[in-house]
Formats: C-alpha cells, sequence, structure tokens
C-alpha cells in the first residue's frame, strides 16, 4: 500500500490531564504512531500538563515506558521513540488554581497551530477553558478537545456548552466520539455514498431493518463506581451508537464537510420517535465461579443500573418509515463485536422451488475485531442436486485486502488527533448534535427511573438477556450472533 501520508502544519498541543490513563493509553500512543509515519513536522510539540510536579525529563521517560507497553515492538524502533520523546515538553498547571499558567503562557509559541486536550474530568472543563482565557493564552484559532462524557443529561449538556461557549467558538471546539475516527465507520461513508450500489436500496422499500451491536467481553472492572453513574444508555448508547445510528440513516450531505454532515446526523436524531417501554430491554450481568456479578463490581447491592441494553428504535422520516434500528450494547457478553448489519428484504418474487430456499442479502460492516466490510450474496450451491440457494459472503476484511500494512489499521485516536491539528470537525460531535442526543435519551431514563423498573439479570459470557431476543423474535427476526 502506498503511504499518502500528509505531514500537518507545526502544533503545540497541549495535554491537560497528561499524567492520566487516557493520555498514556490512547492519545501519546496515538500521536507516537502519526510521529512514526512521518506526518508530524520536526517544529511540533507535545506538552504535557497536570499538578503533579515533576521535570520535562520524568515525564518523557514516563510516556516511553508507556509507549513500550502499548505500541506492539514491531511498530517502533528505539530511534523513533527517542525522537519522538525529543518533542515532549512538561509543566505542572493546576486547573483551579493559578500555578503553572504563566509558564504555559510563555511556552506557546505565536506561529504554530494551538491546541489543548481536556483530558481531565469534566468538571475541571469549565476551569480549563477560563484559565486560557483568563491568561490570554488561547488564540481566536485555538482549539480545544472535550472528552465524552459531555453531560450526564440534558440539563448538564447544555450547561457545559454554554460554559464553553463563554471563552471559545462552537469552530473551536472538537468534542471527541472515537467510535468517528474509525476507518470502518468512516468507510459506512465511503461505501454509502462512493457507490452506486447501495443508495439507491438504502431505505424502506428494501432494507428490512438494521441491528447495530456494540458487545465487550469485559465487565465494569475497576470502573464500576463510575460506570453505575451512568449505565449503559448513557456511556453508549447517547453516544457511540447514536452516531452509528446517524452515519447509518442520515440523507446524503451536499458535501463531506463538517456542517453538511453534522447538520444531516442533527436531523436523524430528531427524526427519533420516542421509545414506548415494551421496546428496550435492560440486563445486569450475574456472577460467575471466576467473574463478579455485576453489582458486586459496581459495590451496590441495590443497583438499578443497566449494564446491556436494546432497544427497538423509529425513524419518523421518508426513508426509513417502517424499518426498525435495533440497538443493542453490553458488557460481560459472549465476545468483543461491533458491528452495523443491515438486513435487506427478499426478493419480491421467488422463480425458484420452495425447496430452493429464500435468502436475503446482508451487508456487515465490522468495527471490531477485523475491521472490515462483508456482503451476503445468494448464488447456487455448487454441483448436482438441482438449485438451491446458499449465501456466501463477499468479504473484505481491511487486513487481507490493504496487505500486511493493513493489519496495522490505525488507531481512532490518531485519525482525530490529526483532525484537529488540520482543523476539520467533521467527525466531531457539534454541541447541538450533544444537545439532541440527550433530548431523546432523558425521557427514556426518566420513564424507566419513576417506574423504578429493575434491570433483567444475565449469565455472563452469553448474548445478554432473553427478553433481548424476544424483542426480535416477536417482530419475525433475530439478532447475528455474537461471537461464533
Ligand atoms: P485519570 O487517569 O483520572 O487522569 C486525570 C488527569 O487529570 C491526571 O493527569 C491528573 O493529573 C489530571 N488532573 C486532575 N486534577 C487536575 C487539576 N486540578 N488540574 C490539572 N490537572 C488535573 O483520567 P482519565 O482516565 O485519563 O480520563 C480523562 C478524561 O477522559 C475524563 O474526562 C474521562 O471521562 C475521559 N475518558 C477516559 C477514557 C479512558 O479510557 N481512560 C475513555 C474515554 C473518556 P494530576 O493528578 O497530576 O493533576
Amino acid at each position: 500500500m502506498v503511504s499518502r501520508v500528509i505531514p500537518v502544519d507545526p502544533f503545540d498541543l497541549v495535554i491537560f490531564g497528561g499524567t492520566g490513563d487516557l493520555a498514556r493509553r490512547k492519545i501519546l500512543p496515538a500521536l507516537f504512531r502519526r510521529f512514526c509515519d512521518g506526518q508530524m513536522p520536526r517544529e511540533a510539540r507535545i506538552i504535557g500538563a497536570a499538578r503533579t510536579r515533576q521535570s520535562a525529563g520524568d515525564w518523557a521517560a514516563w510516556v516511553g515506558e508507556a509507549l513500550e507497553e502499548i505500541v506492539p515492538e514491531r511498530l517502533r524502533t528505539a530511534e523513533h521513540v527517542a525522537e519522538f520523546l525529543d518533542r515532549l515538553d512538561y509543566l505542572a498547571v493546576d486547573a483551579k488554581g493559578d500555578d503553572g499558567w504563566s509558564d504555559l503562557c510563555d511556552t506557546m509559541r505565536a506561529d504554530a497551530v494551538q491546541a489543548f486536550y481536556f483530558s481531565v474530568a469534566p468538571s475541571l472543563f469549565g476551569d480549563l477553558a477560563e484559565r486560557l482565557h483568563q491568561f490570554g493564552i488561547a488564540r481566536s484559532d485555538a482549539r480545544i478537545v472535550v472528552e465524552k462524557p459531555f453531560g450526564n443529561d440534558l440539563a448538564s449538556a447544555k450547561a457545559l456548552n454554554r460554559t464553553l461557549s463563554e471563552y471559545f467558538d462552537e469552530t473551536q471546539i472538537y468534542r471527541i466520539d472515537h467510535y468517528l475516527g474509525k476507518e470502518t465507520v468512516q468507510n459506512l461513508m465511503a461505501v454509502r455514498f462512493g457507490n452506486v450500489l447501495f443508495e439507491p436500496l438504502w431505505n424502506t422499500q428494501y432494507v428490512d431493518h438494521v441491528q447495530i451491536t456494540v458487545a465487550e467481553e469485559v465487565g465494569v472492572g475497576g470502573r464500576g463506581a463510575y460506570y453505575d453513574q451512568s449505565g449503559a444508555m448513557r456511556d453508549m448508547v447517547q453516544n457511540h451508537l447514536m452516531q452509528l445510528l446517524c452515519l447509518t440513516a442520515m440523507e446524503p450531505p451536499s458535501k463531506f464537510d463538517p456542517d453538511a454532515v453534522r447538520d444531516e446526523k442533527l436531523k436523524v436524531i430528531r427524526a427519533l420517535d420516542p421509545v414506548e417501554a415494551e421496546d428496550i430491554v435492560r440486563g445486569q450481568y450475574k456472577g460467575s465461579k471466576d467473574a463478579p456479578s455485576y453489582v458486586e463490581d459496581a459495590e451496590n447491592p441495590e443497583s438499578r443500573t443497566e449494564s446491556f441494553i436494546a432497544i427497538k428504535l423509529h425513524i419518523a422520516n421518508w426513508r426509513w418509515n417502517g424499518t426498525p434500528f435495533y440497538l443493542r450494547t453490553g458488557k460481560r457478553l459472549r465476545a468483543r463485536k461491533s458491528e452495523i448489519v443491515i438486513h435487506f428484504k427478499e426478493p419480491p418474487h421467488s422463480i425458484f422451488d420452495e425447496d430452493a430456499g429464500s435468502r436475503t442479502n446482508v451487508l456487515s460492516i465490522r468495527l471490531q475485531p477485523d475491521e472490515g466490510i462483508d456482503l451476503r450474496v445468494t448464488i447456487k450451491e455448487p454441483g448436482p442436486g438441482g438449485m438451491r440457494l446458499i449465501d456466501v459472503p463477499l468479504d473484505m476484511s481491511f487486513a487481507e485486502a490493504l496487505g500486511a500494512e493493513g493489519t496495522d489499521v490505525p488507531d481512532a485516536y490518531e485519525r482525530l488527533i490529526m483532525d484537529v491539528i488540520r482543523g476539520n470537525q467533521t467527525l466531531f460531535m457539534r454541541g447541538d448534535e450533544v444537545e439532541a442526543a440527550w433530548a431523546w435519551t432523558d425521557p427514556i431514563i426518566e420513564a424507566w427511573t419513576r417506574r423504578g423498573d429493575r434491570p433483567t439479570q444475565y449469565e455472563p459470557g452469553s448474548s445478554g438477556p432473553e427478553e433481548a431476543l424476544m424483542l426480535l423474535h416477536r417482530d419475525g427476526r433475530r439478532w447475528r450472533e455474537i461471537g461464533g
């Protein structure tokens, strides 16, 4: 594969929370890989900032250890690591006090792109924004990157948007949803809008239903206390699954431009019908002899928070009226698997005998593991014995199709951070989008809280509660297997 890496402009990227888990596991390894690929110019600088007092050398040593642990050996050389660490600087800065801000002001260059990554608790976003302004650090073309969770309901998301907008214009705010940085998610747009094959069929006339699954094998583990305050609806559906839904269902934007794409996504969220109680299944994983139950992980025996949710949705517009979208996500399930699956309708008339069997086309877009796209088409079963129909995959695994380099599909953070430096907001959520998603989510959560619903228990390593299977069975459909 020919590399088409175009270096970005020189930049100063400040990572607030530079000593934290996200910086260590995602942000810094992503920057390192972009560096190795030649995308980072010589003048690029990465400045870690947190309260911990340490020298730039100490921080660089810590980053070096993180790279060794997280970046596979075949993707790094000692020279590359040393050169990358050379670009690092560190300042002790307190979001809640005046410490370190003047130093940061002195450190920033006038002629480099300015980006500030808020990799800290959301409760500090306002403080950081205010101080960047108060100390005259951020220019009017500076970018700020904010991590999820963006609020935990509509009121808090609005408050956060209000606070950030006091100091930054919407064009400067990059709300990350790392699902949007995944290669396959971008490929969903390429497949839809770069081919004539699919778009004419992409509507209720030809699509029977859509399934979006994000299944995880792990439980809530060490994040139990945090997770118990949010649950699968807030942690996954309101953001990640909603974004996947939007990209699947949106109208073609007039061009691949940030506002054109985000306008279309927003229309999908606004067209979502309210969800009836019978169209939602919530679950909590049980314990096993090897692993604790959800309530043990959450250290809350009375917890009513869901670690699994399945929802049947309707989009009330011309394109999708009559085509249900089934979403599910959960923890401690049979396998780690994320996919969007488009189930097309049967042909209107079969020319074959009933014995031939009837088949439907299925297009699946795999996000993880093994990112790729698979289209199942119907053919004749080879050999004698008459006309019997079978499904075969037209499979495009990126790892296979793109050769050895394809196995190193860039991590979502690599793409997204470079987009921040390039000033491209297409794959970031706009403030009104986030608010619309909460406006749809809030009444659903309020309704089950008011009723005092308890999630159903499900076996660890399963596909979730029986009721989730019934959600499709009662419509004469079935979920794709998770695993196997
Ligand atoms: P973390 O490990 O707890 O790190 C928090 C960071 O914030 C540390 O570097 C800490 O350093 C710094 N910090 C705390 N108080 C500060 C202050 N007053 N001024 C300046 N820095 C301060 O958290 P994390 O897991 O990295 O998460 C960071 C953000 O990303 C959160 O919003 C989280 O929700 C989000 N997120 C994380 C993940 C993940 O996988 N970790 C995934 C998605 C989203 P000092 O103690 O030295 O100040």
